[in-house]
């Protein structure tokens, strides 16, 4: 079955319930008619299809009609009138409904008082006008009633009809309207309730009971109503009051129409009219009254709903408030907790960190948050410089990598690095980094040590330990008890101990040859002892052969700094052997030298003799003699000559050394003056050209100095080669020397005779190419080596050759 017969088999349904309702109603409401079988003073159907039609909607009237044409029919007439009877009943419905939806707000009509007072207008005094009017019109037209009767039968009509509306719709439409809920209910109210009831029943029963002389007297006391409906709408409201109107109406038509009670008439239909109208009207006054009370209840319910509604939403902002309140305190207090905490902390850091002598440094995200003195003074930064700046900025570039992964790796090893201090200065440094949680956040606690001391202390002490291991001199330490503790390298070989050999079990004396192991108890120890120091030759003993081995010893005595108590004996020892032999070297030199000097000088005067004579006898006995001798004479002479050019330059050589002045200022161009004026006219005939470059003012030797200029002048003169002699004398200033300079145009040197030729008597030519004797550089060399500076040639053969040589320069010897 479709939604839409669901819908109309509801409305036939609807509309069949209304018609039997209203079918008994009409039937009932019949029962009590006196003045016409159709027209009655009590007509509940009224009130019924009214309060219905305004629930359920117009459409509804069908059930209306065939209730009210059933009733009529089967009470009296025929199809016709009960037809036009029920059309007027429908339409008195309709109007009504259409009135009261209208103006007096339909099924609301009885919440306020003005519509309870429109509602009785229109749906209590207007509307049945239409059905009184049609339906004793309708019982005219039909001949049912006399002319005469006109008048009662429609005023019985009306106000059965008013009475209906007034009475029996009310309390459908409050029921409808109040949801009763009796568990709404207090224990008072019940017990209030019941009262009311009592009451109410105590009321009707005086009235209408028959039993209390009042009801059967027929006393105009029906005012005594009011008092328990008032109580009603006072107490209980319209709904309560309509339905005990409606009681009371039941109870009054009933007590009524058994003569009893105050609208007692002259007959059973006035006393119904009058009845119904006191009804009607003393209804629609009381649920006037009663909405009224009802709406200043609910206008009080509205105050105080909204009035509590404030304060429930003042209590729910004021807690609101007051939780922000206590939310609020917390953070302030945990702001200051933290604020405080970190105050605290940042006071331990600087406790803590400024007890260390490390840097220390706290950083977040690589960035420096905290820094203790240490770490500032170690870059040279103040603490305002250094927070915010990176980790990395403090170790120079190419360690800025290993710094970061280190943080990111959250490496906690100890690694070193270079620092950069602010000045650009760079350090050894030792770095261990820890992360700590610190308020929920990774910080890195860094330690760094400046160890550039400890480094350069350390490779000091590693140079000198390499240096005393590597020296080839015999260094040892023994300690006070005479064990030993140390021997060098150098010291194990010279006595024949290997470098494995444990030396800590030997005594200072197994070191001794056994002829000195009284000196080293009595002048060794004792002037150790006494002067903390002793120098002086001493004996070793070479542990596999026994051989003495000569030796010069320092030994000190190194005591404790703090307690001045002895810790050790430290010796150096030189091989003497070595040393005696180059002493030995040195004087045989110098007894040589002496020998050359004596030998040279003192061959002087017979060779000069010999000479002499030998040209005396040359001269005088020439053409004498035969050609042979004469050739013998000459020979004589030429070897004299050339034995006495040998020795002159011979001793020339040996005064270098013995006949020395002591060193003065020595203007180098009056030297060169010099050397060329004492070589008089053989420059001139030579035609050599003399360029002179600035020369300076040194220390030294005047006459050698002149003597050195002269010999690799007179070289450069000698060794010319085919063009005229060209000579270039400078200096140049290199370093703290003095670089000198004679350049020729000459024959030239092999390279491979640079160091010849500065030999005593090595000459790269005979004596037929070129006269000399082999002397002249070597007096050269000797005479630079006593001024501190060295000689040397560069040349090549053909293309001449440039002397050098270096002096030392002396304040205000610039040239
Ligand atoms: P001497 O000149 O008496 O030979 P020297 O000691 O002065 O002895 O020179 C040694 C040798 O060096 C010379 O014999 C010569 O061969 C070479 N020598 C020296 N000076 C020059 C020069 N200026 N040019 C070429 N060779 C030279």
């Amino acid at each position: 079955m479709s939604i839409v017969n669901d819908g109309k088999v509801a409305k036939i349904l609807k509309v069949l319930g209304l018609a039997l309702v209203y079918f008994l109603a009409a039937k009932w409401g019949l029962t009590l008619a006196f003045v016409q079988a159709n027209a009655t003073a009590v007509w509940p159907p009224t009130g019924i299809a009214l309060a219905v039609l305004l629930i359920g909607g117009a459409r509804l009237w069908p059930g209306i009609f065939l209730g009210a044409f059933l009733a009529n029919l089967f009470t009296a007439g025929n199809v016709l009138t009960s037809m036009g009877i029920a059309a007027g009943n429908s339409l008195e419905a309709l109007v009504g409904f259409a009135l009261v939806s209208r103006f007096a707000k339909g099924p609301e009509a009885l919440r306020r008082t003005q519509d309870v007072l429109k509602f009785g207008l229109l749906g209590g005094l207007a509307a049945p006008l239409v059905s009184a009017t049609i339906g004793v019109g309708t019982l005219a037209l039909a001949g049912m009633t006399a002319p005469h009767q006109f008048k009662d039968v429609w005023i019985t009509w009306w106000l059965g009809d008013m009475g209906g509306a007034l009475v029996f719709a009310p309390p459908i439409l409050l029921w409808n309207r109040e949801q009763w809920r009796p568990g709404k209910l207090k224990p008072f109210q019940v017990l209030e309730g019941l009262g009311f009831a009592l009451t109410t029943g105590f009321v009707a029963w005086v009235l209408f009971g028959g039993w209390s002389f009042l009801s059967i007297h027929n006393y105009p006391v029906h005012f005594l109503l009011i008092p328990p409906l008032l109580w009603g709408a006072v107490r209980f409201g319209s709904f309560s009051v309509s339905v005990v109107l409606l009681f009371l109406s039941v109870v009054s038509i009933l007590g009524t129409l058994s003569g009893l009670g105050p609208f007692h008439a002259s007959t059973e239909n006035e006393s119904l009219v009058l009845l119904q109208s006191y009804m009607g009207v003393i209804s629609l006054a009381l649920l006037a009254m009663s909405a009224g009370v009802e709406e200043q209840k609910r206008a009080e319910e509205d105050l105080r709903w909204s009035h509590s509604d404030l304060q429930r939403r003042v209590l729910e902002r004021t807690e609101d408030l007051t939780r922000s309140n206590i939310e609020l305190e917390r953070q302030i207090r945990e702001k200051g907790e933290l604020a405080r905490g970190l105050q605290e902390s940042n006071e331990k850091f600087h406790l803590l960190s400024e007890a260390t002598r490390e840097g220390v440094v706290l950083s977040v995200s690589r960035v420096i948050v905290q820094a203790n003195s240490t770490f500032c003074r170690i870059f040279g930064y103040d603490l305002k410089e250094v927070l915010g700046m990176e980790a990395d900025r403090f170790v120079t570039p190419e360690f800025r990598e290993t710094v970061k992964r280190h943080i990111t790796d959250r490496h906690e090893k100890t690694y070193t690095a270079k620092g950069l201090r602010k000045d650009g200065t760079v350090i050894d440094l030792e770095i261990t980094g820890k992360n700590i949680q610190m308020e929920g956040i990774t910080a890195r606690v860094t330690a760094i040590r400046d160890v550039t001391e400890r480094n350069r202390q350390e490779k000091e002490r590693l140079q000198l330990a390499l240096l005393v291991e590597t020296s080839a001199d015999f260094i040892c330490t023994a300690g006070v008890d005479g064990h030993m503790q140390y021997v060098n390298g150098a010291g194990r070989r010279l006595v024949g101990l290997s470098l494995e050999e444990n030396i800590t079990s030997k005594l200072h004396q197994d070191f001794i040859a056994p002829q000195d192991i009284p000196r080293l108890m009595d002048e060794v120890i004792g002037s150790l002892l006494s002067k903390d120091h002793w120098e002086g030759e001493f004996n070793l003993r070479h542990f596999q052969t026994g051989a003495m081995i000569p030796m010069h010893f320092t030994a000190a005595l190194i005591r404790d700094p703090d307690t001045n108590e002895p810790l050790v004996m430290a010796a150096i020892g030189r091989d003497t052997t070595e040393l005696m032999k180059i002493d030995e070297l040195s004087r045989s030199n110098k007894e040589l030298e002496q020998f050359a000097y004596v030998a040279s000088h003192d061959l002087q005067e017979p060779l000069r003799m010999v000479a002499s004579f030998t040209q005396l006898l040359a001269r005088k006995y020439k053409g004498n003699l035969d050609a042979e001798a004469d050739t013998y004479v000459h020979q004589i002479v030429d070897g004299v000559k050339r034995m006495q050019d040998l020795i002159f330059d011979l001793l020339a050589y040996s005064r270098v050394g013995s006949d020395k002045q002591p060193f003065g200022a020595v203007d180098c161009a009056e030297v060169l003056r010099q050397a060329l004026s004492n070589m008089g006219d053989s420059l001139k005939e030579n035609g050599v050209k003399v360029a002179q470059g600035s020369l300076p003012k040194v220390s030294g030797d005047h006459d050698q100095l002149v003597q050195l200029f002269q010999n690799l002048i007179s070289n450069a003169v000698k060794f010319k080669g085919s063009r005229p002699p060209e000579i270039e004398v400078g200096s140049y200033r290199k370093d703290g020397d003095w670089v000198f300079s004679v350049k020729d145009n000459g024959i030239g040197i092999d390279p491979k005779y640079f160091d010849q030729i500065f030999e005593i008597f090595k000459r790269l030519h005979t004596r037929s190419e070129y006269p000399g004797t082999g002397i002249g550089l070597a007096i050269c060399k000797k005479v630079v080596t006593r001024h501190g500076g060295h000689i040397w040639v560069e040349s090549q053969p053909g293309k001449g050759s440039s002397f050098f040589w270096t002096m030392p320069v002396v304040k205000g010897g610039e040239s």
